[in-house]
């Protein structure tokens, strides 16, 4: 019986049908070479729909975050501050520049970067003589940071901002769409995201001159001359113009993605917040939360069980359940570098890693789907 139930996934691609008409003036007028129509207007769309001057269509998000640092300047010997609860791309291409990460801690009201890690990370800088290049600032699980605080300590100390929104396409901050507080906003395409080209990402920023410069990077850094000519590092990092006439098809949909996604977290919600010892990733006051993944934290004392039982036991049942990431401040690629925790001897993040768990959130998760998880689930708190 259990063996056929079908899986039911953490987040999986959700065409809306609108896509086949890109792809297929795509192919019509063999524009499938890389670049083309769908990719100006797939960036013209996004920058429209986020409020930003200009948007660049790239390969992933981590390489709108790699180019964001080229752009900084970052360079060998060089340090970028970045979240520390987040996932391992946000902080690789600090690496690929052979830089040094400082990890930042997560405060409880939004699970983002702490304010005050920051600003005790700013102190550290200014002791040892040498400020960071950029601060890469997670907006974790479809919520943004208090970008307020994190701006203003940043404008104090003169270090621009890279808003790392890949999960939060659609969330806004005051009125403001998430990824554009920063000098520059990436987001993620990727499939489990909250639309999806299967792979790719966009550079957003006010500062068009900076994304011309991204744009020449991303295309192999070819010199204006009839053959080819090479006077910078280049890279293929452009989105190809099939997988743009996929982004165009889902930004349309995008606000009721959004609204998919939070209606799952409301059902999750009435289920499980009356159980003691649960409580869910709060919505801070500041802004919207696209709720891309439902995640709560599990009290083991209270709920008499652990999350890696409550994920070993959904998986039996063929359903997807995660710990949330693990912080960057604990892997092993990244154990060398230097972390700031919430207060002196409080790792919010760490609290939170080993608690946390992320359910089955998908936009096309059907309400038997839901019911399924939320049945299983209750049998465990309930029968513990
Ligand atoms: C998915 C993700 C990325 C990377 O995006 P890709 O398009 O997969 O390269 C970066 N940061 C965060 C927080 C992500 O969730």
């Amino acid at each position: 019986m259990r063996e056929n139930k079908e899986r039911i996934y953490l987040s999986s691609p959700h065409m809306s049908g609108l896509e086949q008409q890109y792809i297929n003036e795509a192919f019509e007028s063999n524009w499938i070479a890389p670049l083309g129509p769908n990719v100006d207007h797939f960036e013209a769309e996004l920058a429209k729909y986020v409020g930003s001057q200009g948007a660049v269509a790239l390969s992933s998000g981590t390489a709108a975050i790699h180019l964001a640092l080229k752009l900084l300047d970052v360079k060998e010997n060089d340090i970028v501050f970045c979240s520390s609860l987040t996932f391992s791309a946000s902080a690789n291409p600090i690496l690929y520049e052979k830089a040094s990460p400082v990890f930042i801690d997560s405060e409880p009201e939004s699970w983002n970067m702490s304010p005050k890690a920051l600003e005790r990370a700013f102190e550290d800088a200014i002791k040892e003589g040498k400020l960071p290049k950029a601060v890469v600032v997670v907006n974790l699980y479809g919520q943004s940071a208090d970008m307020d605080p994190i701006l203003k300590i940043c404008n104090h100390y003169k270090v621009p901002v890279i808003e790392d929104a890949a999960e939060s396409l659609g969330a806004s901050y005051k009125q403001k769409a998430s990824g554009t507080l920063g000098r520059f906003g990436i987001y993620s395409f990727n499939g489990n995201k909250i639309i999806t080209t299967s792979g790719g990402g966009m550079l957003v920023s006010d500062d068009l001159e900076a994304l011309e410069k991204a744009r020449f990077w991303a295309t192999q850094s070819r010199d204006p001359a009839r053959h080819y000519q090479h006077s910078e590092i280049g890279y293929n990092y452009r989105l190809s113009n099939v997988l743009a006439g996929i982004g165009r098809a889902q930004l349309q949909v995008l606000e009721d993605r959004v609204k998919a996604r939070r209606a799952v977290f409301e059902r999750y919600y009435e289920a499980f917040s009356p159980i003691e010892g649960i409580e869910f990733m709060p919505e801070a006051p500041f802004g919207k939360h696209n709720r891309w993944l439902t995640t709560l934290t599990m009290d083991e004392k209270k709920c008499g069980i652990h999350i890696h039982n409550v994920i070993d036991t959904l998986s039996a049942d063929n359903i997807e359940a995660r710990p949330v990431w693990k912080p960057m401040h604990l892997q092993p690629l990244f154990k060398n570098y230097k972390y700031f925790a919430h207060e002196e001897k409080k790792s919010v993040s760490d609290q939170l890693f080993e608690t946390g768990i992320c359910l089955p959130s998908g936009s096309n998760l059907t309400l038997e789907d839901q019911t399924r998880v939320i049945e299983k689930l209750h049998s465990l708190l309930v029968n513990k």
